[in-house]
């Protein structure tokens, strides 16, 4: 049985994510979207937001589980028995920074393997960030992230 985790901020999730999420799940039996608790940078929803949002949002997938960590995300992958760390790769300026995490997470467990993705040519100037721009200023947003997001992003703008 093959697991790995797919480790992220999901502030919120977005279509992007939920495309390597599927890619993920049909390459290794099972998948483990793992949510950070204390990010760097600072969050629009709460942890418990953000898992809640990544349920309803892949509540018909199969062979996927949320839980999330705190720590180095190679504690977290070994305490769960992956084999893998994936990440998507959108663009050029997504490729140094994750390069220079996957060697330096390979140095600190040899056993663990970073998987690219690349999402669908679509989703790949898509970002959170973004997402929360837009939605901030009432842009509609439904064609970039699940309902669940959509409609969670109206009530923390109290929009309608
Ligand atoms: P972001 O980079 O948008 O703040 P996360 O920290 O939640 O999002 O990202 C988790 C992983 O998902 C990273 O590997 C990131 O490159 C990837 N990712 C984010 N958005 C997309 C997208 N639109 N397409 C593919 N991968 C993405």
């Amino acid at each position: 049985m093959k697991k790995v985790i797919y480790p992220g901020t999901f502030d919120p999730v977005t279509n992007g994510h939920i495309d390597i999420i599927k890619r993920a799940s049909e390459l290794f039996d099972e998948v483990i979207v793992t949510v950070a608790k204390n990010p760097s940078k600072t969050c629009l929803f709460s942890l418990e937001e953000r898992i809640q949002m990544l349920e309803e949002s892949l509540k018909d997938f199969t062979r996927i589980k949320i839980d999330s960590f705190d720590g180095l995300v190679v504690d977290h992958a070994k305490q769960l028995g992956a084999v893998g760390i994936i990440r998507g790769l959108r663009a050029i300026s997504d490729f140094e920074y994750e390069f220079q995490m996957a060697l330096m997470n390979r140095k600190l467990s040899d056993g663990l393997t970073t998987i690219f993705l690349m999402p669908h040519e679509k989703y790949t100037y898509l970002n959170s960030t973004i997402i929360r721009n837009l939605a901030q200023f009432n842009s509609d947003v439904s064609d970039f992230v699940p309902p669940p997001v959509a409609k969670k992003l109206k009530e923390k703008f109290n929009q309608q």
